[in-house]
């Protein structure tokens, strides 16, 4: 059996390379609980895993496990897979794209599929002045790019970021990375240079909260935006501050919406003092929201804005797209990755935006996310549900629900979830649930998600 085999192998000397395939043979024969003993044994600790599964497949809003059992997918891998697993026209695009040309190095030549992106990226920008853009692997390295960007642009050092960003977890990322301590620590020191700020987050704002714990909406903003007036006078000086960098809906830190005007406020003192908005949409762009970007929600014009996840449905991509004045600024070579860009990841971005078109996706993001929207505002109502339920936010299909604190309600909402056959998500702070279906779930689909969640709730604040 597997686990003899292993051990006598383990027990050879280093086997000659083409010998190695046998492990590899043997890896795709082993059974599921084989595979995930395997995996616990030689896959680095340090990722954390939330089940102790391993995918086999995956097909629209739905994966599919090892052993065969299935699952409603409300995490799309943590708003990547958009569109839903192997989108078909998506998968042939990629795989049309795979015999043509895999890999054509941009610091070479140009290649097509990378033009051809651009052309359908550029119509969707949410301001005509962002018509410059560049290619990368990852979120992380999009938002270092946007920071080198900025730097190089405005000669200045400093990064403004929101307190609950999340930015990645690159050395210069993971500095600006505020939403849950472990990011950084034991990892110093990281990128100097990085001030933060509150974010407006109603919910847990003193301005809002009142006497009996309840808080209510405001649109003052006055707090955080003083804040940051505050910052801008004792930290760090307008004169050496490049960019304010903001995740226009505050993703890994609680998907938080700000309060209308709050964005606005940011804008008026970006351009009074000559600072540089860099908007993080890698999680809450490209339709989650229901707008092609969440920024649009608020009217604003980014002067650089950071994509990546849903934007080729998995393949490994990411874009910056700023001013061509501040783009070419910098000089040839400075910018780029060997992957950066590559043809088979654009041709499914292609595809991903023809698909946009084609199935209505928006529509679908606003009917299906008012659909589960309902189901949890009606838990925040309901006499026998409303106990645990702290807060309901979110635009689209990115939304959230916040429990009471000190019960862990959202892990045991989550594991009912698993158990009930669909995976969900919480967030880093506070005791939050966020809900990240396919843009384009079906309304079927939509209601097994919505009655799953409802009967998850009902029995968590039955048994609380
Ligand atoms: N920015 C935001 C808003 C994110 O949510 C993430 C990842 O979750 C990143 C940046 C980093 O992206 P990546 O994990 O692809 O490096």
């Amino acid at each position: 059996n597997e686990e003899l085999l292993l051990k006598f192998m383990s027990r050879l000397p280093p086997a000659p390379a083409h010998s190695r395939l046998i492990i590899q043979s043997s890896v795709a024969t082993m059974s599921a609980s084989k595979l995930v003993q395997f995996g616990t044994q030689h896959v680095a600790k340090g990722i954390g895993r939330l089940l102790p599964e391993v995918i086999e497949s995956g097909a629209g809003s739905y994966v599919t496990m090892e052993g065969g059992r299935k699952y409603l997918d409300f995490t799309c891998g943590i708003g990547v897979t958009n569109l839903g697993h192997c989108h078909p026209a998506v998968t042939k695009a990629a795989q049309a794209q795979v015999g043509k040309l895999v890999h054509g190095q941009v610091n070479i030549a140009f290649q097509k599929p990378y033009l051809e992106l651009i052309e359908a990226m550029k119509p969707i920008m949410p301001d005509p002045s962002l018509d410059t853009f560049f290619f990368w692997n990852s979120g992380s390295e999009a938002v270092e790019a946007a920071v080198k960007l900025a730097r190089h642009a405005t000669k200045k050092q400093n990064i403004i970021v929101m307190q609950g960003s999340y930015h990645g977890r690159t050395m210069g990322t993971m500095a600006m990375t505020r939403s849950k301590t472990i990011y950084g620590e034991n990892y110093a020191p990281l990128m100097p240079g990085v001030f933060s700020v509150p974010f407006p987050y109603c919910a847990q704002c003193s301005i809002s909260k009142h006497s009996d714990g309840k808080f209510s909406f405001s649109n003052c903003c006055q707090d955080p935006v003083l804040q940051l007036e505050l910052l801008l006078k004792r930290e760090t000086a307008p004169s050496d501050t490049a960019a304010i960098i903001i995740e226009p809906v505050l993703g890994e830190g609680g998907y938080v919406p700000p309060p209308p005007g709050y964005f606005d406020a940011v804008r008026k003192i970006c351009d009074k003092n000559n600072i540089l908005l860099i908007c993080d949409e890698v999680q809450c762009g490209y339709g989650r929201t229901g707008k092609m970007f969440a920024v649009e929600h608020y009217g604003v014009r980014p002067d650089i804005l950071v994509m990546a996840k849903g934007i080729a449905n998995g393949f490994p991509l990411s874009a910056i797209a700023s001013r061509k004045e501040l783009m070419d600024m910098q000089k040839p070579g400075s910018m780029g990755g060997t992957y950066g860009g590559n043809a088979v990841a654009c041709a499914a971005g292609v595809a991903v935006l023809d698909a946009f078109k084609k199935e209505s996706i928006l529509d679908n993001v606003n009917a299906r996310g008012a659909e589960l929207r309902k189901i949890l505002t009606d838990a925040q109502k309901d006499s026998k549900t409303s106990k645990i339920v702290h807060d309901v936010r979110g635009l689209g299909l990115m939304l959230a629900l916040e429990c009471q604190p000190d019960h862990n309600y959202a892990s045991k909402i989550q594991t009912k979830c698993i158990e009930k056959g669909m995976l969900l998500l919480t967030t880093s702070i506070y005791d939050t649930l966020r809900f990240i279906p396919a843009l384009n779930i079906s309304k079927e689909d939509m209601a097994k998600g919505c009655q799953i969640i409802k009967e998850a709730i009902e029995e968590v604040a039955a048994e609380s």
